[in-house]
């Protein structure tokens, strides 16, 4: 969520499904009943599940989304409400430009390219600059888009990085952190996810660079102030309840879950302590994984059945 020095304001994705009240409800406690641009970085789930709750709640300026589409319901959702608002989708992609005045730019750096496999390298990453500040909002790109984005010459150097990909591996390649150099990085990511993230590595690279580091899970909700000149930095704590136990009823992007009892085996999180079939679709990354050949061996280990593919 940006708000600029005139009062517009501009929102970067807003969470998955079961965040959409939760998001709304911070906007409004904020004073916002306009969102004057509106950016879905990429259409997955974590992203812009509760973008549709928004575009209902708020009177919506431009909506920007890169130029791909997904078959889930998600997605679906959004396009419904984009259109029963009667807004027109513009395209997010490297050289657009939202705002140029003389002392505030907003433009897109990414994507670059077109034809991306993975959903996440479509991610519209934003740059705004505001007098001799810059901040960088990058999505869910990885290695990929930051390699086309260092090709492209743009200028990625700022003082704010919003972490690629919760602070997977799959981002932050050192030719990209190195082009940015911010002194202060955030990770948007849930506490206990099952995907391991932030990856270890990335926040060694990050401590590496003299980065200071600021987490969601840790911090809760992170606010940086520019006035053109210097940032300062709160961190607000938790304004959303933990998340509610999984219900089933969110679209998975993954395959459908076809349990494979025989043979399988389990697949444990050390970081959750939940414990999934091998064909879930939140199963975490390698590094975090331990592996039981029996169900019963996962309980008395202390894990804890997934709500998702229920082992
Ligand atoms: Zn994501
Ligand atoms: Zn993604």
């Amino acid at each position: 969520m940006v708000q600029f020095p005139d009062g517009r304001n501009m929102l970067v994705d807003a969470g998955n499904n079961d965040d959409g009240p939760a998001v709304v409800s911070y906007l409004k406690s904020r004073g916002v009943s306009r969102i004057d641009y509106l950016v879905a970085t990429h259409p997955h789930e974590d992203h812009i599940g509760g973008m549709d709750n928004v575009i209902r709640a708020f009177d919506i300026g431009q909506v920007y989304m890169p130029r791909v589409t997904t078959t889930t319901k998600t997605f679906e959702d959004v396009l419904l409400a984009v259109k029963e608002k009667g807004l027109k989708i513009s395209s997010a992609r490297a050289g657009v430009t939202v705002l140029d005045q003389e002392n505030l730019k907003v433009n897109f750096v990414a994507p670059v390219g077109t034809g991306y496999e993975d959903l996440n390298n479509w991610s519209a990453v934003v740059r705004i600059q505001y007098g001799s500040t810059v901040f960088l909002l990058t999505g869910d790109t990885e290695a990929q888009s930051e390699e086309e984005m260092l090709a492209s010459r743009a200028n990625l150097k700022a003082d704010v990085l919003k972490v690629g990909h919760h602070g997977s591996s799959s981002s932050t390649t050192p030719a990209f952190l190195k082009a940015v150099a911010p002194k202060y990085a955030v990770i948007s990511v849930g506490a206990w996810n099952d995907y391991g993230h932030p990856h270890k590595e990335t926040l060694a690279k990050l401590a590496n660079a003299g980065v200071q580091v600021y987490r969601t899970d840790r911090d809760g909700t992170v606010v940086f102030t520019s006035d053109g000149k210097n940032i300062t930095v709160e961190k607000l704590g938790s304004t959303i309840r933990p998340r509610a136990p999984d219900t089933g009823s969110m679209v998975a992007p993954a395959a459908p879950v076809t349990p494979t009892r025989s043979g399988g085996g389990y697949i444990g999180n050390k970081n959750s302590r939940k414990f999934h079939l091998p064909s879930c679709s939140t199963l975490p990354a390698e590094h975090n994984r331990v592996y039981f050949k029996t169900r019963e061996e996962a309980i008395s280990a202390g894990y804890t059945p997934c709500k998702r593919c229920n082992p």
